[in-house]
């Protein structure tokens, strides 16, 4: 089960990286916990792989055991209003949504076309259009490797905010998740709440169903390179690779006024900006990005920024992760000299050295 040497870049989204020391895919709790007894034995450090789609991988690989969490299955349980769907860490995300929407449920569709697998969800709370996986999950299945035990954590443990979870943040590395449990509900209604969302249905007169949202979410994907397309180097990418800037409102004005110092707006517009629920401003990265100087489809060799989005950075064919560094760091240089903020990266950094990871992430807070 457990194989030598195995080249990660087939395994991302990205398909940049080197290759894994050791990797093993578990398909069951019994599998994950032997393949964790063999990196306890050796002494190997542990990364646990979804289905690749938001992590960038190192050239030099993995020095340990990948370890891919492939546990299926799905069980879906009526109770009263609402619908208990439990799904193994191993389900591909967006089939996991197509069988809810069949099944009439609502809850998840505006989550359509997002790659990856199910137990990558509540690990940066996945969010789209309006709708984000917090809002549905009732508990996460983890197995603890700080007390080896497999545990049940509610949704309120998880802590969830703006991509973020216990799991990306303050227990980094402690869960492996197995399963996640989400309610449903049976014959609700779509949400649509995004602009992008509502606007396409502008000249409907009825209310879209569940399914038309579904399909609508990854139509309006697909036109800005968000939706997996085989052979389109336009989605070869690992998403957004910033996060919004989610500044204090002082910050905000300091963005706007140094907006205007430079002759970016007019003195009478103001910068995009978004208040959340605890008061602060959330900004658009690709606002920041684009009035930094960049455009859609700029690139430097073999790494660039999509056609169609800008916070997409794509392999535009044999590109390496020291390319995509240099690209992420000419971006944060340029968003830092104009608006003097700083742009966090979404993706998970894997098998590079802790100084070069700690300059993307925290670059002149
Ligand atoms: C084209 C494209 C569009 C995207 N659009 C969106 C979007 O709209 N919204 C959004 O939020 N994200 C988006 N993403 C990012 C990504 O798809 C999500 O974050 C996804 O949930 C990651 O899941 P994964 O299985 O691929 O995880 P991976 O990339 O394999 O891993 C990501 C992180 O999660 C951890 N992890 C994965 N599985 C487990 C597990 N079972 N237990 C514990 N830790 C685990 C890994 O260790 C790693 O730290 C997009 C990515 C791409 C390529």
């Amino acid at each position: 089960m457990i194989k030598e040497n195995v080249l990660l870049a087939p395994y991302t989204t990205l398909q940049i990286g080197g290759p894994a020391r050791y990797f093993a895919e578990a398909q069951s709790e019994k599998q994950l916990l032997e393949a964790l007894a063999f990196s306890e034995m050796s002494q190997l450090p542990v990364f646990i792989l979804g289905g690749g789609s938001n992590v960038l991988i190192a050239d030099e690989g993995f020095p340990g055991l990948v370890l891919r969490v492939a546990i299926r299955g799905i069980e879906w349980s009526e109770q009263g209003e609402r619908v208990l769907v439990t799904s193994g860490a191993g389900e591909d995300w967006d089939e996991f949504v197509h069988s809810c929407v069949d099944r009439g449920l609502a809850g998840v569709e505006c989550l359509s076309g997002i790659p990856g697998l199910v137990g990558g969800t509540p690990v940066q709370n996945v969010g789209a259009y309006g709708q984000e996986v917090s809002e549905t999950i009732t508990s996460v299945r983890v197995y603890d490797r700080l007390t080896q035990r497999i545990d049940e954590l509610s949704n309120a443990d998880c802590r969830f905010s703006y991509r973020a979870s216990i799991f990306n943040t303050v227990n980094r590395d402690r869960y492996i998740v197995l399963g996640v449990t989400f309610v449903l509900k049976p014959h609700g209604e779509p949400a649509i709440r995004y602009p992008d969302v509502k606007d396409f249905f502008a000249d409907m007169s009825t209310k879209p169903a569940l399914k038309e949202v579904r399909e609508a979410v990854r139509t309006i994907r697909e036109r800005k390179a968000m939706l997996l397309v085989p052979g389109d180097a336009d989605c070869r990418s690992a998403g957004s690779f910033f996060k919004n800037l989610i500044v204090t409102r002082e910050i905000y004005e300091q963005v706007i006024e140094t907006a205007k110092g430079q002759g970016l707006i007019r003195s009478q517009e103001r910068v995009p900006g978004f208040t959340t629920e605890d008061g602060k401003m959330k900004v658009p990265a690709a606002w920041l990005i684009e009035r930094a100087g960049f455009h859609r489809g700029y690139h430097r060799g073999r790494v660039g920024i999509s056609s169609k989005h800008t916070l997409a950075i794509i392999n535009r064919g044999g590109a390496r992760a020291r390319e995509v560094l240099e690209l992420v760091e000419e971006i944060q240089d340029r968003v830092l000299i104009t608006f003097a903020v700083h742009l966090h990266p979404e993706p998970v950094f894997v098998g590079f050295e802790n100084e070069d990871e700690e300059r993307i992430r925290n670059k002149r807070k």
